[in-house]
């Protein structure tokens, strides 16, 4: 399993929020923006690798951002819009964007659709993760610290991902049973516990990156 970004770029608080919930709960990872520009933002720093774009957006409009990032990558973007326009659904295409949904949806078919377009543009991760001395190489889906391979359950290898991934977020037990166990997983909180236990000695001295965070759950915390 690799962690999918998603990047939510909406003005209007509620559907951003919606959309947003919706897809944490699949195991997605969200950044979420209210206006163009800072969508831009977002998306130069973080790996995203799905964007859900809105088209009347405060600063740039979704337009503006679908061909700024058309100039340097073939990120799928889906294409929201309240209006139904069939020139604008071919305009949008001609920009780059690769589905359009027309609100009002349903969350579930939008779910349904990013996951179609994530496996049919299978995007594999193909940079290795590299963080203080530890080392991920997610397409030959092994690991080294300090340049010695660790063998990691795959449980164990799901969750240092995520923990890396969200790397100085304080990540709840529930949200990591949610995104590594899935959602449908009928098991224990504790089932959390027992396998970070298991990382940190798998990890050594890079456990202390492991932070414990007294009634919520776990951050992998690194300065920058
Ligand atoms: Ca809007």
């Amino acid at each position: 399993m690799s962690f999918k970004k998603i990047l939510i770029v909406e003005d209007e608080m509620r559907m951003r929020r919606l959309i947003g919930d919706y897809l944490k709960r699949e195991g997605f990872i969200i950044y979420k923006s209210e206006d163009g520009k800072k969508a831009l933002d977002i998306f130069n720093k973080e790996n995203i690798d799905l964007l859900i774009l809105d088209i009347m957006l405060p600063e740039y409009d979704g337009w503006t951002v679908c061909r700024e990032i058309r100039k340097s990558s073939d990120v799928p973007i889906i294409m929201l819009t309240a209006r139904s326009e069939e020139s604008d659904e071919l305009f949008g295409f001609e920009l780059g964007a690769d589905e359009y949904i027309t609100k009002p949806f349903s969350p579930k078919i939008l779910v349904a659709r990013v996951k179609a377009l994530l496996k049919r543009c299978n995007v594999i991760r193909k940079e290795k993760i590299k963080v203080k001395g530890i080392e991920i190489d997610d397409e030959a889906h092994r690991i080294f610290i300090d340049g010695k391979e660790v063998g990691l359950t795959p449980k164990e290898y799901d969750l240092l991902i995520y923990l890396i991934e969200n790397k100085n977020k304080a990540l709840t037990r529930e949200q990591l049973l949610n995104s590594i166990w899935g959602y449908d997983y009928f098991g224990d909180l504790r089932t959390v516990d027992t396998h970070i236990k298991r990382l940190r000695i798998k990890l050594k001295d890079k456990s202390k990156f492991i932070d414990t965070v007294r009634g919520v759950g776990y951050r992998f915390e690194v300065k920058e």
